[in-house]
């Protein structure tokens, strides 16, 4: 399984997204209810090393923006870096407990298969999403902005509008074009790229 959700208890879930490399298999992957966020926008943070260049800070800036423009809401209230010497969940990577903050950073030493470039664990209470993470692979060698040239370049835009897909609360789609589509296709064009309309409508509670 490349993704899972398990109920943590009745009242609460949580729920975890994998991306894939474009090597791997495509499995099967847990249905997520109707989870979404009843407020926005949503407060997030990135680590440093999101921001660490201007490439990367624009890849993520382009990820935050692409949500927002195919909307046309304001999601999320950027407030810049998580500056704690601790991870923003309790427990491991592998199984965390309580997620303190929503942060987008990259997870290292990372916890899972060399072929994940993204995982998102969203918490819910009942059907209201009330906290997200995103992992990023750091041992992924991403590519910036339009890297299409690179015939098998890693997108860090792609990867990140992608769990960001899932951070607000959408499920994979099997269509190759779709955002949602559960591995990481080449290059960092966003021309071409669709989402499920309805989907997203839901998920934004409009
Ligand atoms: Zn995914």
């Amino acid at each position: 399984m490349i993704c899972q959700g398990w109920p943590v208890s009745s009242l609460r879930s949580r729920f975890l997204f994998s991306l894939l490399l474009l090597s791997s298999a495509l499995t099967g992957c847990a249905k997520n209810g109707a989870t979404r966020w009843e407020t926005f926008p949503i407060t997030v943070y990135s680590d440093n090393q999101m921001i660490s260049t201007p490439d990367a800070q624009a890849d993520f800036q382009d990820a935050l923006n692409f949500w927002e423009q195919k909307t046309g809401r304001k999601i999320f209230n950027y407030k810049g870096t998580w500056n704690s010497n601790n991870p923003p969940y309790t427990g491991t990577p592998e199984n965390p407990g309580t997620i303190l903050e929503n942060v987008i950073f990259f997870q290292n030493p990372w916890h899972t298969s060399s072929n994940v470039v993204g995982q998102t664990i969203v918490t819910a209470q009942g059907t209201s999403i009330d906290h997200a993470i995103i992992m990023i692979n750091p041992y992924i060698e991403f590519c910036h902005r339009d890297c299409s040239s690179r015939e098998w370049g890693n997108s860090s835009r792609k990867n990140l509008i992608h769990e960001l897909g899932h951070f607000i609360g959408l499920k994979h789609n099997q269509d190759e074009n779709n955002v949602m589509y559960p591995i990481l296709q080449p290059g960092g064009s966003l021309e071409g790229l669709t989402v499920n309309e309805t989907e997203l409508a839901e998920a934004l509670g409009i």
